[in-house]
């Protein structure tokens, strides 16, 4: 997938995920002067695995699904990253993704590389049957790959507890010994963490609160418009409210809604999960044009959906907000920065905000080591502090190379990632 869009004033999106990537890591490498061999080897992924999956379908046809998993990065440990569900995925989305999970850990300062797995499937329309036989197709496909002290894979979009619990099941089966470290992300059952499912949206929101802190915005005083309603929409909603940011503007990719009053999020989730998963019927406000979640007049908004969502050819010079937290991965161009950068808006970028989620699973990771379980009260606190000096590292860097926050995080995790390639040497 390669589409390169222009717009009247010229400015192009290059909408290829990897792209993205590699603009914001060629402006990085350039600015602290990253040696030429290492930039070498952090721009392309380490290895990379492509299978096709066949699977018996409930009507008796077979069909072959394409698998990916993309290790970018070893350097800092064992490759982490989540596996997603979803029709848009494709080599170069994975790619972009595995990147951006080795820079994550970097900037959480979590012992891992990077990596990201995906399915081309849409799971909705598919039974629970058909779902796990093609979870477990996979996860014996990578059987070779995954591996506790090697490559962990987690939950992404579309995949969540019962697509963890079945990879422990087919991994245990082949290895022959009960493996619950080899995925995060599990139910609490299986040795799941406390925290885990909420790790994503808390640590947005705590990303959220350190930026207003900084800019001297009143949380309390403050609107907010968040796209997307999976895990990582809802619970930043959730969470924005709980710290008294009145959200007026919810979204999924059935529907969005506007309520000046400031929508009731217990209820919007509820709703959603009476209404299979989505939005669409949903009484707690007006139904507005789904575009215009992004674009509403508030002080902040978290694209929580995808990639891509905020680009200079549609949107990027229409937004009113002027703080964006990126709880999804990707979701603005790099072309889309340089207008927002010029119009002073802050970007808390992804790799950093929405870092709670994996920061999280390595207290699980942890805890599956140890045998040793925290308390949701011990997870929720040492998450937030990790947060909270992940965000203040990111902003320290800022302010020493005059950088927007995006490039600020991308340097940060540059750094680490070279010592770690220069201390371990190379042939
Ligand atoms: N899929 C999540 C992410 O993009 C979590 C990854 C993990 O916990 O390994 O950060």
């Amino acid at each position: 997938m390669n589409k390169t869009t222009k717009k009247g004033n010229n400015a192009t999106d290059s909408i290829n995920p990897f792209e993205e990537m590699i603009a914001r890591l060629n402006m990085a490498a350039s600015i602290v002067k990253l040696d030429k061999d290492v930039y070498e080897i952090i721009k392309s992924p380490e290895k990379q695995i492509h299978v096709s999956l066949p699977i018996k379908m409930d009507n008796g046809s077979t069909v072959v699904f394409e698998g990916h998993r993309v290790i970018h990065s070893t350097a800092l440990g064992p490759s982490k990253g989540g596996i997603r569900y979803s029709m848009d995925v494709n080599t170069d989305e994975v790619k972009a993704l595995a990147a951006w999970m080795a820079f994550k850990c970097a900037i959480a300062d979590i012992p891992y590389g990077g990596a990201k797995g995906g399915i081309k499937c849409d799971p909705r329309s598919m039974s629970k049957g058909e779902l796990e036989r093609l979870t477990r197709t996979y996860t014996a496909a990578m059987a070779d790959i995954f591996g506790v002290d090697k490559d962990i894979p987690a939950p992404d979009m579309n995949t969540g507890q019962q697509e963890m619990a079945w990879i422990v099941d087919e991994f245990s089966k082949i290895s022959g010994a009960f493996t619950p470290g080899i995925v995060t992300g599990k139910p609490l059952h299986l040795g799941g963490s406390l925290g885990r499912v909420e790790a994503t949206g808390r640590g947005v929101v705590v990303s959220a609160l350190q930026a207003m802190e900084k800019l001297g915005m009143d949380p309390t005083k403050c609107t907010a418009a968040v796209q997307g309603f999976g895990n990582v929409g809802s619970i930043t909603a959730m969470h924005f409210v709980k710290h008294g940011v009145k959200v007026v503007g919810i979204s999924d990719h059935t529907a969005a809604f506007y309520n000046e009053k400031g929508i009731d999020i217990q209820k919007a989730i509820a709703y959603r999960d009476k209404n299979k998963g989505v939005l669409k019927g949903f009484k707690g406000g007006t139904l507005i044009k789904n575009e215009e979640v992004l674009t509403l007049k508030v002080d902040v908004i978290a694209p929580c959906a995808m990639e891509d969502q905020i680009t200079a050819r549609t949107n990027a010079h229409k937004i009113k907000a002027k703080l964006i937290v990126e709880g999804a991965n990707g979701p603005t161009t790099a072309n889309a920065d340089k207008i927002l950068n010029d119009k002073g808006v802050t970007i808390v970028p992804d790799i950093l905000a929405n870092g709670g989620g994996v920061t999280v699973s390595y207290f699980e990771w942890v805890q599956n080591r140890t045998g040793y379980y925290y308390s949701e009260d011990e997870i929720n606190k040492r998450a937030d502090n990790w947060m909270k000096k992940a965000f203040e590292n990111v902003w320290q860097t800022s302010v020493k190379y005059k950088v927007s926050m995006r490039i600020a995080a991308y340097i940060f995790a540059l750094e680490k990632i070279e010592k770690g390639i220069k201390s371990r040497g190379s042939y």
